[in-house]
């Protein structure tokens, strides 16, 4: 599932291919990827327009239209979006086309979790979605106030969008991770050393993931992400990964390291 910087590698790909070229006609493909936004206006808004400028918060973007209103985009789980030119094949499961003079951008969505709709301004719709502040913008305090009152497992409240815009099931692991810290505990147990720790780490792995194109074979080999999966060792200590559920995905983690954090 795109995150924060999946989502921030594909508004710097719409951005070098898609800006400021006419829209002549919008292909609707699978109407399952627009519900909830009315057609004709969406249809309306977009033909003759140009996208002018791409706005991100979390893992939710937004396209400013030069005739008015801004596209919101959410990738959902297997949600991206592919520039077409004429003589390219096109991608199975595209879903949403935006069709210019010359070539096209398309939404390829194999699921079709992933939304389209329309804003009169970004604002709002993060107004009304109650969307937390991004994670790369957020200041230690407002993150200290907001996770220090949070009830149940931390790694739940990180993917918590209200709470913090931007983090999903990936980068919440590599961020307890990085600190050390249980993603089953509460909250509000966690010291403030703990805050200062998951803040800083947010910032390092989300920037890190994104200078590497969120590819993570380019990741420092002290990254749990190089590696995550059912089986892996730990990069640190070589201990057997364990995994748990919480908040209803999967969590990774090192018990090895977690027990030894007093030691280090
Ligand atoms: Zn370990």
């Amino acid at each position: 599932m795109p995150e924060l910087p999946e989502v921030e590698a594909f508004k710097r790909y719409i951005e070098r291919t898609s800006l400021e070229r006419p829209v002549a006609r919008m292909e609707i493909r699978n109407g399952v990827v627009i519900r909830g936004a009315d057609r004709p206006s969406l249809i309306e808004a977009v033909e003759g327009s140009e996208v002018l400028s791409v706005r991100r918060r979390g893992k939710q973007l937004f396209l400013e239209l030069s005739r008015g209103g801004w596209l919101t985009w959410h990738f959902g789980m297997t949600g991206r979006p592919v520039a077409l030119e004429r003589w390219d094949e096109e991608p199975r499961f595209v879903r949403v086309k935006f069709v210019f003079e010359h070539g096209s951008l398309a939404f390829v969505d194999p699921r079709m979790l992933g939304r389209i709709g329309l804003t009169a301004r970004p604002e709002r719709f993060i107004e009304e979605r109650r969307l937390g502040p991004d994670a790369l913008d957020i200041t230690l305090e407002e993150f200290t106030t907001t996770f220090g009152a949070s009830k149940g497992a931390i790694k739940a409240a990180l993917m918590d969008q209200h709470k913090v815009a931007g983090i999903g099931n990936l980068y919440s692991d590599e961020i307890l991770f990085q600190c050390r810290i249980d993603p089953r505990a509460d909250a509000r147990s966690l010291s403030e050393e703990d805050m200062r720790c998951m803040h800083q780490a947010m910032r390092r792995v989300l920037n890190m993931a994104i200078s590497v194109g969120t590819d993570f074979e380019r990741l420092p080999r002290s990254y749990l992400l190089r590696g995550r999966a059912v089986g892996s060792s730990c990069p640190r200590c070589g201990s057997l990964v364990s995994t748990a559920t919480v908040g209803g995905r999967t969590a990774f983690f090192c018990p090895f390291c977690l027990d030894r954090k007093s030691f280090f």
